[in-house]
C-alpha cells in the first residue's frame, strides 16, 4: 500500500495503459482520477471490490482544450487539496506517410501528446508547487528517441514530451517536485490493434525479450517512479521495451 490516501491525476485514464495504471494505484490505497475524453460505463474498471472501485473518480477532459484542463484541475484540488501524482498518459496515432499526411492528422497528435501534456503539467502544478511536493510522469514511446516510418507526427510529439519533461525537471525540481518520462515500445492495447499482423511481427521479431508488453508491465513501471523508492529520480526517460530500442 504505498499510495494510501495519494491523490493521482491519470489522463486517458478509462482505456488501455491508461486504465492499468489506474487499478495500480487504486489497489494500492490511492485516489485516484481518470480523465477521458469518453467516459465509459463504471464496470469497465475490473474490481469486484467496491471499495477499490470507490477509490476512482472518473472527470470528462479533452486534453487539448485549456478550459477543460482548467476545470478538470480545479474541481479535483477544491475536492482533495492536493495532488500528489500526475501521470500524461492520453495520446493518440495518426498514421501516414509525410507526403500524404494531413494538416489535420499532424495537428490532433501534436495537440494531443504534447499540448496535452502541457497543459495539464500547468494545471497539476497550481498544487504541487504551494505543497512543495509531487511527481509528474510523462508516457512517451521509443518512437521519439529512435523514430518511425509513418510516424512523423507521432514520434515528433514524444520527442517533445522528452525534450519538457527535462525542461520541467530541471524548472521545478528545487521545490521537491520529479518529472520523467517512460518510454513503452509496443504494448497490447487499442492502438496497436489498428498495425497489420506484418507490422506486428516485425516488431516481435526485433525485440529481443520476444513478446509485447501488457499494459501491466507499464503501469508497475509508472508505480515505481511514483514512489519514494525513485525519491532521487528526475529528468529521466525509462525505455520499457524489452529491449527493442537499444
Ligand atoms: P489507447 O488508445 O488504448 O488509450 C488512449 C487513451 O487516451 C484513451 O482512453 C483515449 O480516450 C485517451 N485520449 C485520447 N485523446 C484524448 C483527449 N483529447 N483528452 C483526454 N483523453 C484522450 O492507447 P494506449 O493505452 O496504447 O496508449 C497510452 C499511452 O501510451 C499513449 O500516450 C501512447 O502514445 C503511449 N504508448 C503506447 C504504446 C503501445 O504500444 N500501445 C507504445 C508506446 C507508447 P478515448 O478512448 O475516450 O478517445
Amino acid at each position: 500500500m504505498r499510495f494510501q490516501d495519494k491523490v493521482i491525476v491519470v489522463t486517458g485514464g478509462c482505456r488501455g495503459i491508461g486504465k492499468a495504471i489506474v487499478e495500480k494505484f487504486a489497489s494500492e490505497g490511492a485516489i485516484v482520477y481518470a480523465l477521458d475524453y469518453v467516459i465509459p460505463s463504471e464496470s469497465e474498471f475490473d474490481f469486484e471490490n467496491k471499495e477499490l472501485k470507490n477509490r476512482i473518480k472518473t472527470i470528462q477532459t479533452d486534453v487539448t482544450s485549456e478550459e477543460s484542463v482548467r476545470l478538470t484541475f480545479e474541481t479535483i484540488i477544491g475536492e482533495q487539496s492536493r495532488i500528489d501524482v500526475l501521470v500524461n498518459n492520453a495520446g493518440i496515432t495518426r498514421d501516414n506517410l509525410l507526403m500524404r499526411m494531413t494538416s489535420d492528422q499532424w495537428d490532433a497528435v501534436i495537440n494531443t501528446n504534447l499540448k496535452g501534456v502541457f497543459l495539464c503539467s500547468k494545471y497539476v502544478l497550481k498544487a504541487m508547487m504551494p505543497q512543495r511536493s509531487g511527481t509528474i510522469i510523462n508516457i512517451g514511446s521509443i518512437v521519439g528517441s529512435i523514430g518511425n516510418a509513418g510516424q512523423s507526427n507521432y514520434s515528433a510529439s514524444k520527442a517533445g514530451v522528452i525534450g519538457f519533461t527535462k525542461s520541467l525537471a530541471k524548472e521545478v525540481g528545487s521545490r521537491g517536485i520529479r518529472v520523467n518520462c517512460i518510454a513503452p515500445g509496443f504494448v497490447i492495447t487499442a492502438m496497436t490493434e489498428q498495425l497489420t499482423e506484418e507490422q506486428k511481427s516485425d516488431f516481435l521479431k526485433n525485440i529481443p525479450l520476444k513478446r509485447a508488453a501488457t499494459p501491466e508491465t507499464i503501469a508497475n513501471v509508472v508505480a515505481f517512479f511514483a514512489s519514494d523508492d525513485a525519491d532521487y529520480i528526475t529528468g529521466q526517460v525509462l525505455h520499457v521495451d524489452g529491449g527493442l530500442a537499444m
